[in-house]
């Protein structure tokens, strides 16, 4: 029961991740939940594909290999960022882009591949991330419709260079709107804290000036971090009937 909370945290007036604590207290819980060293949240599943494709380097006149099968967002933000969604077609058995066909759609603009686990079915990891580092190309999961989906025993989310997920009300985690990012390398996820802060430093990224690269707001409200916090449980309990059946 998130109840008791928001009233506390709205007399506060801490109504931003900059001055509350219930964020960054979210972001631990739901790195530890997915088995991930690092958590940034954000203020949709949208916005957070963008602080990845972002900080991962996607940019105008690239290409990005991605399912026909998956939510607009995916598509839209490949075009925000001034490139074009390259398909490669799913196998009919899975729904899930087929692997064998990722390599002939590389061409030498393909900057990234964005494998989406749509139902919670699980892309074959193995397959996309070889194709991907034969080709020198970054692999972000969407994972907005996969909380604590697996593949060969990890979550998904963790298994491409950074993986992405939705809390918007219709999903099985719902906090009206709400996103997260999780990842395993500090200075990828310093960058994308920066980048989500309005570049504001953060760690690795330095204070050469009060904003030392370009960045956006994306951030997650503390009224999110605290509904979100109240269903750990029940999620997890959730998941287990859901892979049981
Ligand atoms: C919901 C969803 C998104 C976008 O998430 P929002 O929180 O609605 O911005 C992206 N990809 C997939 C597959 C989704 O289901």
């Amino acid at each position: 029961n998130a109840e008791n909370g928001i009233t506390e945290m709205l007399r506060t007036g801490r109504w931003w991740r900059g001055n509350g604590e219930h964020v960054a207290e979210f972001e631990k819980k739901y790195a530890d939940l997915i088995g991930a060293k690092r958590c940034l949240a954000t203020a949709s599943g949208t916005t957070a594909l963008l602080v990845a494709t972002h900080v991962l380097g996607v940019d105008a006149g690239d290409e990005v290999l991605v399912s026909p099968f998956t939510f607009i967002a995916t598509y839209n933000v490949i075009f925000m960022n001034k490139a074009l969604p390259v398909f490669v077609d799913t196998d009919p058995e899975t729904f899930l882009i087929n692997p064998s066909k990722i390599e002939e759609r590389i061409t030498d603009r393909t900057s990234a591949i964005i494998p989406v686990h749509i139902y919670g079915l699980p892309v074959d990891m193995d397959s996309v991330n070889a194709a991907a580092k034969k080709h020198d190309l970054k692999v972000i999961e969407d994972a907005c419709q996969a909380w604590l989906g697996e593949y060969k025993g990890k979550k998904l989310g963790t298994l491409g260079d950074l993986g992405c997920f939705s809390f918007q009300n219709s999903k099985n985690l719902p906090a009206g709107e709400g996103g997260a990012v999780v990842g395993n390398n500090d200075e990828i996820m310093d960058r994308s804290y920066s980048f989500h802060n309005c570049g504001r430093p953060y760690q690795s990224v330095k204070r050469t000036s009060d904003y030392p690269i370009r960045g956006s707001n994306r951030r997650m409200q503390q009224i999110q971090a605290l509904i979100l916090m109240s269903q750990m449980e029940r999620i997890q309990k959730d998941a287990g009937v859901r892979l049981e059946n």
